[in-house]
């Protein structure tokens, strides 16, 4: 089989991954989900004119010639209602911030300008009208656009929609993603490992990323080497899940099923992707649902998920940007490599250097069975066919976290 590009493999997959139909969920549960329509406010925030300090709530033009004696008529918290007040002429008003303006007055001297003596308060500065006030839809009015179509819902886009009384926003669900590991050499937690076994490392690491990408991971388990193990539980999977994450059984081995049952569910393509590690993708549809075969070896699998499976997943959670960021990177030591026709993936340490340019060097360990060693990494040196590159010359690097928003 010839190898395909890495990018062609990338559209194909991309296309197949539509996104998913929005919903309005709670506030609670929407951090970094997309919104599918725009939200407008339908009040003013702030409410209403308020203080912005503790102090007095007077008529500017009283304290025009500080020090300046004021009756106090009043006191107003957070929270109180100002309709019983007035201030007048040569009167305040002691209100907290927060609290809303009284009738009558027109600015706010801080408590650190007065003294009190009694019901009299003495101002020693001289206000200018609308000082410390925060005016009633300061922030927001009616009409305004809180948060537009596409945007990824930070913290502070979800109290800013708190602020204006919404419980739910309009998005594109979180995908629920089913993550499965095949091989019948796996090892579930601590048990005893017998001759030929190995612990089963890909599950905790996928789920782990499924989690990081702001998707919702949904444990399967582990199925056996076996046509009918692994079809019951991909449709059990896919019973509860947008979409399926598999590792293991996608290469030419005798044992390898996924692509059969993908085949044999739905509709299968499989690549030999132009690139080391991860070269083998088994990609199905199933119901509709996007079925990603990874290949096995830790790293692979790792680095396949980033690759095909992320992107396209941010697209069924409505994001408009799949991929993560690329920059350029000045290579710390050289990366020796041979020509094979494959893009390689360079698991590197990247860091910003001095001058502000990139800075990347090769962990040790690039196997594709040495996920420890790769775990030190936090990109992915791309170090195109040929012989490898020497120090100080430049390479396009993937940075592993972040997103380009
Ligand atoms: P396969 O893609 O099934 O041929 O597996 C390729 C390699 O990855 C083999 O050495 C497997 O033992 C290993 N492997 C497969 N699945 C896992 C897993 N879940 N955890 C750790 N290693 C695995
Ligand atoms: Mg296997």
């Amino acid at each position: 089989m010839s190898l395909t590009p890495l990018e062609d493999v990338q559209a194909a997959v991309l296309r197949e991954c539509e996104p998913l139909t929005p919903r309005a969920v709670d506030l609670q549960e929407a951090l970094g989900c997309v919104t599918s329509t725009p939200v407008e406010a339908e009040e003013l925030v702030p409410p209403f004119d308020n203080t912005a300090m503790d102090g007095f709530a007077v008529q500017a033009a009283d304290t025009a010639d500080p020090p300046v004696e004021l009756k106090v008529v009043g006191t107003l918290a957070a929270g109180a209602d100002p309709s019983g007040f007035r201030v007048g002429g040569s009167e305040a008003v002691r209100i907290m911030t927060g609290a809303p303006m009284p009738p009558g007055a027109d600015a706010v001297v801080m408590v650190e300008r007065t003294r009190t003596e009694g019901d009299v308060v003495v101002v020693e500065h001289h206000a200018a009208p609308g000082d410390h006030v925060r005016r009633a839809g300061d922030d927001l009015k009616p009409g305004d656009v809180v948060v537009d179509a596409g945007t990824v819902l930070t913290p502070a886009h979800l109290g800013v929609l708190a602020s204006l009384g919404y419980q739910r926003v309009p998005v594109f669900p979180r995908p629920r993603v089913g993550v499965l590991s095949t091989g019948d050499e796996l090892v579930e937690g601590a048990a005893p490992l017998h001759a030929g076994q190995i612990r089963d490392s890909n599950r905790p690491t996928l789920v782990a990323l499924v989690r990081q990408s702001g998707f919702t991971p949904v444990d399967l388990g582990l199925a056996r080497d076996d046509e009918a193990t692994i079809a019951a539980a991909v449709e059990k999977g896919l019973a509860s899940c947008d979409a399926l994450v598999t590792s293991g059984g996608v290469s030419v081995g005798d044992f390898d099923y996924v692509k059969a049952v993908l085949d044999r569910l739905g509709s299968m393509r499989s690549w030999q992707v132009a690139i080391k590690p991860a070269k083998p993708l088994a990609f199905g549809t199933v119901q509709g649902k996007p079925v990603f075969g990874l290949p096995g070896n830790p790293v692979s699998s790792m680095v396949s998920f980033e690759l095909f499976a992320r992107p396209a997943l941010r697209r069924m959670g409505g994001h408009r940007r799949f991929f993560r960021t690329q920059v350029d990177a000045v290579v710390a030591e050289p990366i020796r490599r041979r020509p094979d026709g494959k893009l390689h993936l360079v698991r590197v340490v990247a860091a910003p250097g001095e001058d502000g340019r990139w800075r990347v060097r090769p962990v040790g360990g690039q196997g594709s069975h040495q996920l420890a060693a790769a775990a030190a990494a936090n990109a992915l040196a791309l170090v195109p066919d040929g012989d490898g590159v020497e120090a100080g010359s430049t390479v396009k690097a993937l940075l592993l976290s972040g997103d380009p928003g």
